[in-house]
C-alpha cells in the first residue's frame, strides 16, 4: 500500500493546485525508506514561472532539504506523466524509481514524446511505474479544464 499512500499525497497536492487555479499536478518524493521528504504542486503562474512544475519543485525543495544535488535512491510520484523538462530534472537528480498517475499524451515526455530516458545522452534511467491512480489524476485535469472553457 505503500505506493498508493503517496500516490494520494500526490493527488492532494493536485487538489490544492487546482483550488489556486494551477493545473492541478501534484507530487512527492520519498527516500528508500519511503519517508515523504518534499511535496508540491504546480505553481506556475503563482511564480510566474514556467519551470514551476509539482515534480521540478518537489525535487528542488527534496534537494534542499538534503543538503545534496542528487536524490540518490530516493523515489518520485508526481499525478501526470513528466514533461520533457521534469524527466531531465528527475535523471539529473538521480532519482531511483518514477511512479506516474496519467499519460500526458500533450506533453508527457517519457512513453510519449521526447522519451527522455530512452534517449541515448540519458545517463541515469530510473525505473517507471506508470497509470497509478491514473483515473483520479484524469478526471481532476479534466474537471479542471472544463473549468476553464465555461464562460
Ligand atoms: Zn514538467
Amino acid at each position: 500500500m505503500r505506493f498508493r499512500s503517496h500516490m494520494d499525497l500526490a493527488l492532494a497536492e493536485a487538489r490544492a493546485a487546482a483550488t489556486r487555479g494551477e493545473v492541478p499536478v501534484g507530487a512527492v518524493v520519498a527516500d528508500a525508506s519511503g519517508r515523504v521528504i518534499a511535496q508540491a504542486g504546480n505553481r506556475t503562474r503563482e511564480l510566474s514561472d514556467p519551470t514551476a512544475h509539482a515534480e521540478t519543485l518537489a525535487i528542488r525543495a527534496a534537494c534542499a532539504a538534503l543538503g545534496s544535488e542528487r536524490l540518490t535512491g530516493c523515489a518520485l510520484w508526481v499525478t501526470l506523466e513528466p514533461c520533457p523538462m521534469c524527466a531531465a530534472a528527475i535523471s539529473f537528480a538521480r532519482i531511483a524509481r518514477l511512479h506516474y498517475g496519467a499519460a500526458d499524451p500533450k506533453s508527457g515526455g517519457v512513453e510519449r514524446g521526447a522519451r527522455v530516458f530512452s534517449h541515448p545522452q540519458c545517463h541515469h534511467r530510473p525505473e517507471v511505474f506508470d497509470g497509478i491512480a491514473a483515473a483520479e489524476s484524469e478526471v481532476l485535469l479534466s474537471r479542471f479544464f472544463a473549468g476553464l472553457r465555461k464562460p
